[in-house]
């Protein structure tokens, strides 16, 4: 099989897993326990917290563990709103997050809260004086993804921080699709808030890591033993911490040549695809975008359709975010972009990953041309414009 659908989730690196094994029988320690298997698992824990700090670049102690993505985000943003109800009632978003952000706002609305959805325009791209506009006496959260994951579309994130620091308002990004394909430094993003998942990185899936300035608090969302500096009790899953601390300490070493040699895979399939495959054009924006990220749409095609050809062929590729590709509607992402039902309906989204190769491209670019022939053959929307 050919996998391009590395968004949704990505194999385990086999060096994450072997990392890993020792901590299922043998090192099965509680990382509370005073005894050295304990403190062992403690050590593995802490490691694991270093890992994910240096390649973000936080501090140690600035690196909460928790379930993942969507739970990152959920502490992050009800715990600011819980924490801060009393100073303000309005966030800032944009129209194209991911559900673990924008259910979680839409959400607080139900409970009073005021939320703006910032739009993106045709490239999905937030404009900066749009979020200065918004901006009021009674704002106390931006939440702004550092990428989008269905389109690629790589937010200003820096220059929203800035502002936000400017005017004192706490600033979170959903980095889970950038964390590991480029650059992220929370310093230099100015950040208070980013959340990061294990496994779109090459890492377990139940595991990721939310990273909070120092100096921020937040209102705990669950209550318990007090771990995780009480913003995520429970026992902690060492072997999905030492699995996400290992996935980020190879993607802190190989990031920029991983994210060159995937950038060529992408741009040859984008440029094979709409030079081969009439009426294709690419959604979201040409450069701005991850580098593993393509998203298509073909005229009078059911993305569905298109998906499930693909898969015959031995190609997995999505038609949205995995989360929203079962339902029915379009995805909001490209509505926000300005797209006619139709034409989301026809979009096509592979997103590469390390492994892959340049015959998977070629493979892929006439795989999708042969299927794009056969569903317009079948499909009473499509009326062939003659070349010219
Ligand atoms: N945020 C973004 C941008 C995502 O792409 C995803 C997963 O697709 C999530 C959050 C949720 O992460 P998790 O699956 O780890 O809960």
């Amino acid at each position: 099989m050919i996998y391009m659908d590395h968004s949704a989730t990505s194999p385990v690196d086999p060096a994450v897993f072997e990392a890993m094994k020792p901590y299922f029988v043998d090192e099965f320690g509680n990382a509370s326990t005073l005894y050295s298997l304990g403190r062992d698992a403690r050590k593995a824990m802490e490691n694991g917290r270093a890992q994910v700090a240096s390649l973000i670049g936080a501090k140690n102690e600035e690196i909460i563990f928790t379930a993942g993505g969507t739970e990152s985000d959920n502490i992050a943003i009800k715990g600011t709103a819980y924490r801060l109800k009393d100073k303000g009632n309005h966030i800032i978003t944009s129209a194209i997050e991911h559900p673990a952000v924008d259910e979680t706002c839409k959400y607080l609305e139900k409970k009073g809260f005021e939320v703006t959805f910032l739009p993106v325009y045709q490239e999905g791209i937030v404009k900066v004086s749009d979020l200065e506009d918004a901006i009021t006496d009674k704002t106390i959260l931006i939440t702004i993804m550092h990428a989008n994951n269905e389109i690629g579309t790589i937010q200003p994130i820096s220059e929203i921080g800035k502002i936000a620091r400017e005017k004192g308002i706490y600033f979170h990004t959903d980095a889970v699709q950038t964390v590991g394909k480029i650059p992220v430094n929370v310093e230099e993003l100015s950040v208070d808030m980013l959340s990061l998942s294990a496994h779109k990185l090459y890492g377990p899936k139940g595991i990721g890591a939310l990273y909070v300035k120092k100096g921020v608090r937040l209102e705990p969302l669950i209550h318990g033993g007090g771990h995780e500096k009480g913003l995520r009790p429970g026992t902690e899953n060492i072997a999905g911490i030492v699995g996400l601390g290992k996935a980020c300490e190879l993607a802190q070493k190989d990031l920029s040549e991983d994210a060159k040699y995937i950038t060529d895979l992408r741009d040859k399939l984008i440029d094979g695809v709409l030079n081969s495959v009439k009426e294709s054009y690419l959604n979201g924006h040409r450069t701005k975008r991850l580098p593993n990220n393509v998203n298509l749409r073909f005229t009078s095609i059911e993305g569905e359709s298109l998906v499930l050809h693909l898969d015959s062929k031995g190609i997995a590729a999505s038609t949205g975010s995995a989360c929203s590709s079962k339902k029915l509607e379009p995805s909001h992402v490209l509505m926000a972009i300005g797209l006619e039902e139709v034409d989301a309906h026809g979009s096509l989204r592979l997103t590469l990953g390390k492994e892959n190769t340049k015959e998977d491209i070629e493979l892929a670019i006439k795989s999708i041309k042969e299927a794009v022939e056969t569903l317009r053959k079948l499909s009473p929307l499509w009326c062939e414009v003659p070349d010219t």
